[in-house]
Parts: C-alpha cells; sequence; structure tokens
C-alpha cells in the first residue's frame, strides 16, 4: 500500500472569456472563446500530486450542483479518493469569473461559496484518514479555523503537515508551531517575515524569523530561481532547471504537490525539494493550472 497524503482544501471552477480589452465599470462587452477549467488550490494540489505517483484524498467542500459532481468526476478519473469530500446543501460550489485580454492582462472575481464553509464539523469525518496519514498538506482558502483544526490533529498524531500560505494572509501565532513545513512564495514569505526577498541574503533572514514562529521547516519558492530551504541546519538554494516558461500559473501548486509526494515517500527535504522543483519546471512549458500538471514518467524523464 502507497503512503497516504490528505489535501485538505478547495476547489473551484475557473470560467474564462478571452475578450480584446478588459470591460470598464458599467461597460458589457462582447467577448470570444470561454473556457470552463477546475481550478482552486487544494485541487490543483491534489491532482499534481496524484499524477506525480501519491496516493492522494481530497477532503473539500462543493455546492450540490452541477460543478460539484463535475468536480467529483475528475477527480476521481485521475484516480483520487473523494469518499470525504463534501456537499453543501445551501451554498454553491465555488466559482472563478475569470475576464483575459489580448495582452495577457486578466480581471478575476472569486466567489468561494462551498469552500468558505469547509467547517472542523466537515473535516471530522476524515479524522482517521488525518491521523493515519503520511503527509496532511492544506492551503489558505478555506476558513482558518479548519486549517487549525486539522493542523492540531496532525500534530498529535505525529503527522507531517505541509501549510502552503496562499493566497497571503496574517496566521494565528498559534498555528505555526503545529506545521512542519511552511512553503510561501516571495510575496507571502515577505507577509509573514515583514522581510522583502530581494536576494539569498533577504530570503535567509525571512525563513529565520518564520522558524522563529514555531516552525521546523521554511521551503521560500523563487520562480525561475527555484526554492530556498531553512531547516536544522540545512540553509540551501536548489536552482530550478532552465525551462521555456510559457505561463506559470499553477507552478507554485504543482511544487507543492510533488513536495508532497516526495517527502509521503520519506525521500530527503533536499531531494523532495529537487523533485519538486523539476515538476514545477515542466508545468511552467504548458498553458493552464491542474492541465499543466506532468506526470511522474514525464518528471523522472526530465530529471534524465
Ligand atoms: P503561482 O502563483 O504561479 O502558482 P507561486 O508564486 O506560488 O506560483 P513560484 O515561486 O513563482 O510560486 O513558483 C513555484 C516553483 O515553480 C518555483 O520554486 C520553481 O521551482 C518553479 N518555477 C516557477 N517559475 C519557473 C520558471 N520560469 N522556470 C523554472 N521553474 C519555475
Amino acid at each position: 500500500m502507497k503512503p497516504s497524503l490528505v489535501v485538505v482544501g478547495s476547489t473551484n471552477i475557473d470560467m474564462v472569456i478571452k475578450a480584446n480589452h478588459l470591460p470598464a465599470a458599467g461597460e458589457t462587452i462582447l467577448g470570444g472563446d470561454f473556457f470552463m477549467n477546475p481550478g482552486g488550490k487544494g485541487a490543483n494540489q491534489a491532482v499534481a500530486a496524484q499524477r506525480l505517483g501519491g496516493n492522494v484524498t481530497l477532503v473539500a467542500k462543493t455546492g450540490d450542483d452541477i460543478f460539484g459532481k463535475q468536480s467529483v468526476q475528475l477527480f476521481k478519473d485521475e484516480g483520487i479518493n473523494t469518499d470525504l469530500m463534501v456537499v453543501d446543501d445551501i451554498n454553491p460550489s465555488g466559482v472563478a469569473l475569470i475576464t483575459l485580454d489580448k495582452m495577457g492582462e486578466n480581471t478575476i472575481v472569486v466567489a468561494s461559496g462551498a469552500n468558505a464553509t469547509l467547517s472542523p464539523g466537515d473535516v471530522e469525518n476524515a479524522s482517521d484518514a488525518i491521523a493515519n496519514a503520511t503527509v496532511v498538506m492544506m492551503q489558505l482558502e478555506i476558513p482558518i479555523e479548519t486549517v487549525e483544526w486539522v493542523a492540531s490533529l496532525a500534530k498529535s498524531n505525529d503527522v507531517r503537515v505541509i501549510l502552503n500560505p496562499a493566497p497571503a494572509c496574517e496566521l494565528p501565532t498559534s498555528l505555526f508551531p503545529k506545521i512542519s513545513i511552511i512553503t510561501p512564495n516571495e510575496k507571502e514569505a515577505e507577509m509573514l517575515s515583514g522581510v522583502a526577498i530581494t536576494d539569498l541574503d533577504s530570503a535567509t533572514e525571512a525563513a529565520r524569523i518564520i522558524r522563529a514562529k514555531g516552525v521546523e521547516t521554511v521551503i521560500i519558492t523563487l520562480g525561475s530561481k527555484g526554492a530556498y530551504i531553512s531547516a536544522g541546519d540545512i540553509s540551501e538554494l536548489v536552482s530550478a532547471p532552465e525551462v521555456e516558461a510559457v505561463d506559470t500559473t499553477a507552478a507554485g501548486d504543482v511544487f507543492n504537490g510533488a513536495l508532497a509526494v516526495a517527502l509521503s515517500e520519506r525521500k530527503s527535504l533536499r531531494d523532495a525539494t529537487f523533485f519538486a522543483c523539476y515538476a514545477a519546471a515542466l508545468s511552467v512549458t504548458k498553458f493552464g493550472a491542474q492541465a499543466s500538471a506532468p506526470s511522474r514518467q514525464d518528471v523522472l524523464a526530465f530529471v534524465g
């Protein structure tokens, strides 16, 4: 039996309309192509991890609507365990309305819907899965009380917790000691530490401040530069392989999915971060969020 990885997080449907320009306030414009893509950080990370060989259980909440049913079917098709998904009888599934112009500029409005009501009570059914997981991974598109509840349960069962602190927000001080590994990008690391990340020295200082709050390991993702690890006496930059980037959407989600899979396989922090950098680099060579998440075979071939 493969080690189990539980992802507790959000799932959305992204509705994208391409248009010549973004509408001004009060303006109605005729757009062009329309796409509906699955998204949400929890779902993106779960899909990435499953494709990379993880044994993933996703705990997320949808509305009792067509979008929710479609999402669950997509997760099942990927091989993700959806037995602990929750349905909200009142609120709709999360959606993001995105307008994209010819220059690649966009406007995005997210209605969190059911994601915002994923409560500790909803997650209680997943207690056994969490307590018996090898790794639990979360992000911040669900209520912070739920993140903290899950982290407490995992910690009391010696289960490693990865928190991807995105989107950036202030975190309760009580949460940090319950997190094993936190994975901010540069902006999120600045928000958590007060240090603007401009180079390796500032990343080192930001990681020191975040670790002082009680997190064992900090991994700051640095876009095309790779990822900086700070843990115990490790202070190391893992460089990203050079690729031709066409779309960096969800690079962070693929990074986190890959990191979680490798850690659930008991790889070392360095090896797991290396694997995550290669997986995320491959994802930026393709368009889309979940669509760009590579397979394990592709990543192993790329590593060579
Ligand atoms: P996003 O919001 O686009 O999902 P993010 O801001 O959360 O991403 P980044 O730090 O930009 O996170 O990227 C995550 C990881 O993806 C990086 O640590 C790196 O390994 C990889 N990556 C991102 N951009 C590139 C690139 N241009 N070339 C190679 N690897 C990249």
